[in-house]
């Protein structure tokens, strides 16, 4: 299980995270909510540490990474074999094809053979219904697509956690509709997630554990029934602003 303790994270004098700690639970879905600006973004990028924390440790299996001491290239390189991250603004490679943005990972980061990695790609592609796009290029696809192309793409290196910041961002609902359902059957797949988002209802519909985040501090650690029913003013407040 992927776990950090007492992380912190500065960006000039602002002091973005405050300590956190928390679990994130294999095979279920972890939503990390909060008002904009809390931190959600930098603490999902911490997980793949695409921002470096400046104190505190995270611990993945046998591997324990401590941030007030250098990390090596080959502790990065083993955590970000075990994550991938989906990215706000999709990130696909615009002068690739479809299947190769798919494949592009698995090849040239994880040496698997290219017609084992276009194989899976394409089983990829036929689960989202988009396998006639995989000569396309992203520009010929539609933001909904391009979006389920950046998932399967984090997919294809068989992570054991999926990062996603703000999947559903910008989509129309039908769109946000499609991404959640591929979301909610990754779940119940045993796929484990962690996805930051503004939206509520989704939050609801996928998630199993919610941390609700405000000024770099975690107010909330529980699973989304008690975060949905929670009594506090702070929570009640922040769901009738949002919702
Ligand atoms: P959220 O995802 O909750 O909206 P972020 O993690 O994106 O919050 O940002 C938290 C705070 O950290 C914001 O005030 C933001 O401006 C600041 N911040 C985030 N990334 C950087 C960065 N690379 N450099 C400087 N400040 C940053």
């Amino acid at each position: 299980m992927l776990q950090i303790s007492k992380l912190t994270k500065q960006f000039g004098s602002q002091q973005v995270l405050k300590g956190i700690s928390a679990r994130f639970p294999e095979k279920q879905t972890t939503v990390i909510v909060g008002p904009s600006g809390s931190g959600k973004t930098t603490l999902l990028r911490s997980l793949d540490l695409l921002v470096r924390p400046d104190s505190g440790e995270l611990t993945f299996d046998d591997l324990k990474l401590d941030f007030s001491q250098p990390i090596s290239s080959k502790q990065r390189n083993k955590l970000r074999n075990k994550t991938s991250m989906v990215f706000q603004n999709w990130n696909l490679f615009p002068n690739l094809t479809i299947l190769q943005n798919i494949t592009s990972a698995p090849i040239h980061v994880h040496k698997v053979a290219v017609d084992q990695a276009e194989h899976q790609a394409h089983k990829l592609l036929q689960e989202v219904g988009l396998d006639e796009y995989a000569t396309a290029y992203p520009h010929e696809l539609s933001g909904g697509q391009q979006q389920r192309i950046s998932i399967c793409r984090a997919l294809a290196v068989q992570p054991q956690y999926i990062l996603l910041d703000e999947p559903t961002s910008a989509l129309d609902p039908e769109r946000e509709n499609q991404i959640l359902r591929m979301l909610e059957r990754l779940s119940n797949e045993g796929n484990s997630l962690i996805m930051v988002t503004h939206n509520m209802q989704f939050a609801k519909n996928v998630a199993d554990k919610i941390l609700f985040l405000e000024d770099g501090e975690l107010q909330f650690d529980g699973d989304k029934e008690a975060f949905f029913s929670a009594k506090t003013d702070r929570i009640q407040q922040f769901l009738q602003g949002v919702t």
